[in-house]
């Protein structure tokens, strides 16, 4: 054989190649993960007498004739003839190949929607093959992959064959581990596959064939390893065990405070204080809705890590928040005598210098902030415990870098995340399944439910009216404009236009107005003018959404309401009934509205049970979008789907623990199966 030199061209890999690669689809195992996205039933023959307008099938027949029409645009039209009838088959787009494949006299295989034409039934670009009279149908049904623009149909399938043919799909699992009744894994994905033709189409489409039920218990079954890992590693670092003492300072704030704490929120000061005298980091959630009361228990947290002779760290995600926390904080914990610092972006020159110094020598014991207090320039003396409020919302880099921040010590810190928006169950088993999860279920006494009520925008007057009402009561009004994604200066524009409005509305009071471009001073000013009862409504855009605390507050008005997230409606909401007068929550709509429109603001109307909103933003959105889905960008599951696959989640996590205890070797070769060099973005 003459040796070849491959010439510098041929190394690169083909444009298809390159689009594989794109879709993920490197390993064999990758291949084999891909699963059609529908099927093509090629294993049967109709005759085109048969076809009805609408239906899809395949067809066999002669070409009677083909030729190249100007109609308007260059087409290609053949006749094909089965003895049962005629079909036409038409391509507006088209090579000289096609004309010659469809020669006159030519045996075609055709399949296509048939469509009633003018002449006629026909096929438009129909999928067609010449085959010889007799030529055995297809045994199995015909996988349509998902592909992209670059990779042909057919190249994918021939590249997914040659990989099934190789990939070693070998049970891993010891029996045990297997729910009973499983198929195996082979089986399962080579008939996900080629399914045999006489399977109900409709079991693969909503995915409760046997063969589904294995694909998505392994797909959950790696997602539990990875996160019963990722707790078993934590586990096994060090953090302060923290010395709880009676009449400590976390006691000495308790008899301080102008109430008592729930039963709920007794029973999370419990198991938080319970994880702070251990020698393991903490990593515990707390959730509550909102105006549960989380800030207090973040407080007597605080205190026992403080009375240990630790510094705390308090994050918010904005500003307006963070300035919240701290005057809450500093009316509780300075009498106690703790000294608190203040760290924002906005903090600059001397005041920082002085601020940095009290941290990095110890002297601040609580440091509150936005992430600012993450900052590379930000030195503890001896962090214990950081507290982060909304986590969610701070981005993908910060919390990364929050991470970091906490890893550079020997010593891990304890950590304590706050949500107002509680993960549904079955989240919090998944995607959150190496997190402790504290949940505060009841309110604080003396609130009254907030009514809520739906009212087309034309309604405005009337809904201005009210608010007239409201605050010749002595009450406060939040009225709220969307955040209008595209146009940040519309945004503006829109709430400038209806602060004028409401302004000369209400000549007597005052009206103020918060936006995301003030300063962070000005909105301080703003907040606490209302904060006061001295402004009588304030109108904003949604940087008011998270944790903003003004009991007196009674009647909010959320404009465009449509255009909102439901959690972030329910947020919204949680912002009035906060004190003892009943409250009332204006949803503005505009018409028309989406479906999914119409869902969030019927839920609003339905409930007020912050899990049951959870449960149905789930619903409406999906997992995808929740909590920001760790915003990792990568879908955490294909198969499963947690709304419906709860029964799966148990069995995949019983199934975790028992292979991490007993057979760690399969453990890791599972998650390397199906997370390959992915595990990673299960931790961010
Ligand atoms: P959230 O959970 O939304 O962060 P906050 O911590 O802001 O709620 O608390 C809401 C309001 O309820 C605050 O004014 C807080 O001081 C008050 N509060 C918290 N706990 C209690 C309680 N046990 N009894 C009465 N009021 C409480
Ligand atoms: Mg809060």
């Amino acid at each position: 054989m003459p040796a070849v030199t491959a010439s510098p061209a041929a190394k690169d890999k083909s444009g298809p190649q390159r689009a594989l690669e794109k879709l993920g689809l490197v390993r064999p195992i990758d291949f084999a993960l891909h699963l059609p996205m529908r099927y093509e039933d090629e294993t049967r023959l109709v005759s085109i007498a048969s076809l009805r307008d609408g239906s899809v099938g395949q067809v066999e027949g002669v070409v009677a004739s083909c030729e190249v029409q100007i109609r308007g645009r260059r087409q290609l039209v053949a006749r094909l003839h089965d003895g049962s009838d005629d079909l036409v088959l038409r391509f507006l787009h088209f090579y000289p190949s096609h004309q010659k494949a469809l020669a006159v006299g030519t045996r075609v295989r055709v399949r296509g929607e048939a469509r009633g034409g003018f002449f006629g039934l026909e096929m438009v670009h129909p999928t067609f093959k010449a085959v010889t009279e007799g030529a055995p149908l297809a045994t199995a049904l015909t996988p349509v992959y998902p592909t992209s623009a670059q990779l042909p149909q057919a190249y994918l399938r021939k590249a997914m064959d040659a990989n099934l043919a190789r990939v070693d799909l070998s049970e891993l699992l010891p029996p045990e581990a297997v729910p009973a009744g499983m198929m195996n894994l082979r089986e399962a994905l080579m008939f996900l596959h080629h399914p045999a033709p006489n399977v109900g189409l409709a079991t693969l489409e909503d995915r409760s064939h046997p063969a589904w039920q294995r694909l998505k218990f392994e797909e959950l079954l790696a997602q539990q390893l990875s996160q019963l890992q990722a707790k078993r590693e934590r586990e096994l670092q060090r953090a302060p065990p923290f010395r709880v003492r009676n009449g400590g300072l976390q006691e000495q704030l308790l008899a301080a405070l102008p109430f008592a704490l729930t039963k709920a929120q007794r029973r999370v000061v419990d198991e938080i204080a319970h994880d702070l005298q251990r020698a393991v980091p903490m990593h515990r959630l707390l959730q509550g809705d909102v105006g549960s009361g989380k800030t207090v228990v973040a407080a007597v947290a605080a205190a026992v890590a403080i009375h240990d002779g630790w510094q705390c760290a308090l994050m918010a995600p904005t500003e307006i928040l963070a300035e919240q926390h701290l005057r809450k904080l500093v009316g509780w914990l300075e009498p106690l005598g703790i000294t608190v610092a203040w760290l924002t972006g906005s903090r600059k020159g001397k005041g920082r210098a002085a601020m940095l110094a009290q941290v990095a020598s110890g002297e601040a014991m609580l440091v509150v902030g936005t992430h600012a207090v993450i900052q590379e320039q930000v030195q503890f003396a001896k962090l214990g415990l950081a507290i982060i409020d909304e986590q969610h919302r701070f981005g993908v880099q910060q919390r990364l870098a929050l991470r970091e921040k906490l890893r550079s010590n020997q010593i891990e810190p304890h950590t304590l995340m706050m949500s107002a928006t509680p993960i549904p169950r079955t989240l919090a088993m998944t995607l959150f399944a190496d997190l402790d999860v504290s949940t505060i279920d009841e309110l604080p006494p003396g609130r009254t439910p907030v009514v809520t009520k739906l009212f087309a925008d034309d309604k405005r007057e009337a809904v201005i009216g009210r608010i007239r009402d409201a605050v010749a009561q002595g009450q406060q009004v939040y009225w709220v404009c969307p955040l209008i994604e595209e146009s940040e200066t519309l945004d503006l524009q829109n709430a400038t236009e209806t602060h004028a409005h409401l302004s000369a509305a209400l000549p007597e009071r005052m009206v103020g107005l918060l936006h995301g471009r003030m300063k962070a001073t000005e909105k301080a000013a703003v907040m606490a003018l209302f904060t006061a009862g001295e402004m009588a409504v304030l109108v904003s855009t949604t940087v008011i959404e998270v944790g903003v605390d003004v009991p007196n507050a009674s009647l909010m008005v959320i404009e465009h309401a449509e255009r909102f997230g439901l959690s972030q409606l329910h947020q919204l909401r949680g912002r009035v009934g906060r004190g003892t007068v009943a409250s009332v929550c204006v949803l503005l709509y505009t018409a028309p509205l989406s479906d999914t429109g119409k869902a969030r603001l019927k839920a609003m109307l339905e409930t007020g049970d912050g899990f049951e909103i959870a449960r149905r933003d789930l619903d409406i959105r999906g997992p995808g979008e929740f909590m920001g889905a760790r915003q990792s960008g990568a879908p955490l599951l294909r198969f499963a789907d947690l709304a419906e696959d709860e029964a799966l989640v148990h069995l995949a996590r019983d199934a975790a623990t028992l292979l991490l205890d007993r057979h760690p070797e399969v453990a890791l070769a599972h998650v390397n199966r199906w997370l390959g060099g992915r595990s990673d973005y299960l931790k961010a």
